[in-house]
């Protein structure tokens, strides 16, 4: 493993520090750090322009996609510099939240699949934040089994028609475009009958509906498709091989080295410190001392377990299941955390109200969105089937459906 940033990777450091001190305002000890990490509802389209002029920002300074190639107005970059950026960046709030998917998953996609023109046509727009774009891949009956989609798409001359419904599609609302994978042909196995398009979210016959989220806002969406015609030259790949491209897609996923947002061991650590319980401070309770002992141990696997990522991108390597460990461990703990500190608070646990709640209603806020985080990109189930066939060697997941034509399965039926 190598912990220390190469002669290279310092000097790209320091000019991002240099970039984000001058044009960003880093958080203060007070402010939450998972402030920006979402587009807030309140105030959606001022809260979007920030984002987008934040962005445009980025972009012009190079920082906007630093694995991209040049000729895309990339940096030319190496994924460890991404992370680099990731990491610097999280010490400043900056309206993130509406570009990762677009850049991270679509537009990557694209690159891979779409035609020149259509690269000349979109990449620009959205590195610089002008467009954003949403994944249309979840569905009611089809998430962890994503090749269980159900959504159509027949053939019509030069177009294509899509009809179904997507689910679960982050910021559907505000996107222009989305990539989209449907079924064409239920005659075959499940992967085999699946193509690939993107299409411009502003198409008749769209109809995205918020879905209320527990925490109160609406990050995603259900998004239905009636009659939706789609030209033939917006298929990304060939007809039937919807699912090859959708991997390109979720492999760029799987390559985002995210933190889950806090608070984290120093937070809760803070918390303790801060708080009185009946018998003494929270801090010198063997109770509490033995829990903040477990969460430091986890803290410091975690740390090593992602310099493993780094040492991989750092070689030039792809990351092996270190990215699974992390979000499977980092996605629970942040869970446990949140409700450990809001029982530590007492009856002000119950407090959702940021003005007077301690630390903002940090831990509250966190409590309701951390099921979503062992949801989103690969459920824990999902995560631990991972490790265990790529880490400890056990025997696959059973697929009895595997080669079964779509329209005999049970789940395939209409
Ligand atoms: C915050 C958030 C944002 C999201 N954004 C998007 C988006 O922008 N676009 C998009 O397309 N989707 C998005 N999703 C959807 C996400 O990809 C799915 O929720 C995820 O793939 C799980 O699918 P599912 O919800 O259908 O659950 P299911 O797959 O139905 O799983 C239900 C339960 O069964 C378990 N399970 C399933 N299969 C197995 C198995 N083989 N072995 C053991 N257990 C299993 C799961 O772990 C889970 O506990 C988002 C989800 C979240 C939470």
């Amino acid at each position: 493993m190598d912990f220390n940033d190469t002669a290279e990777e310092a000097a790209f450091r320091a000019d991002v520090r240099r970039f984000l001190e001058v044009n960003a305002k880093r958080k203060s000890a007070t402010e939450t750090a998972h402030r920006g990490r979402y587009i807030p509802d309140a105030n959606l389209a001022e809260s979007l322009a920030r984002a987008k002029e934040w962005q445009a920002k980025k972009a012009d300074a190079g920082f906007a996609a630093i694995t991209w190639p040049r000729k895309w107005r990339g940096r030319g970059g190496s994924p460890i510099e991404q992370v680099i950026y990731n990491l610097e960046e999280a010490n400043y709030a900056v309206p993130r939240g509406a570009f990762e998917i677009g850049l991270g998953m679509c537009i990557p996609t694209m690159m891979a699949y779409a035609t020149p023109q259509q690269l000349e046509r979109h990449v620009r727009p959205a590195l610089r934040g002008k467009e954003v774009w949403c994944q249309l891949f979840s569905e009611p009956a089809a998430g962890s089994d994503l090749a269980g989609l159900r959504t159509r798409a027949e053939r019509s001359g030069d177009d294509w028609i899509i009809n179904g419904q997507k689910i679960w599609t982050s910021g559907a609302h505000f996107a222009d475009f989305g990539i989209i994978v449907t079924r064409t042909d239920p005659g075959v196995p499940k992967h085999q009958g699946l193509t690939f398009f993107f299409l411009s979210m502003k198409s008749p016959g769209i109809e995205v509906r918020r879905i209320k989220q527990i925490s109160g806002t609406s990050n995603f969406n259900e998004v239905f498709f009636t009659d939706v015609r789609v030209p033939d030259s917006q298929r990304l790949g060939n007809v039937g091989d919807g699912w090859k491209v959708s991997l390109t897609t979720l492999m760029n996923e799987r390559l985002a080295v995210g933190d889950a947002p806090g608070p984290d061991f120093d937070d809760i650590f803070a918390l303790a410190r801060s708080l009185e319980l009946d018998e003494g401070p929270a801090i010198r309770n063997p109770a509490v001392r033995e829990k903040l002992a477990d969460w430091y141990v986890k803290t410091v696997g975690l740390k090593y377990t992602k310099f493993r990522t780094m040492t991989a991108l750092s070689r030039g390597q792809t990351p092996g299941p270190e990215a699974s460990i992390t979000k499977l461990v980092s996605a629970s703990k942040l869970q446990e955390i949140a409700s450990y500190g809001i029982d530590l608070m007492g009856m002000t646990g119950a407090v959702m109200d940021g003005e007077i709640a301690p630390m903002e209603a940090w831990f509250q806020e966190a409590l309701l969105y951390a099921p979503g985080l062992r949801i989103a990109g690969g459920s824990d189930e999902i995560l631990r089937n991972i490790i265990a066939e790529r880490v400890l060697g056990l025997p696959g997941d059973i697929r009895p459906d595997k080669d079964v034509p779509f329209r005999d399965l049970k789940s395939g039926k209409r």
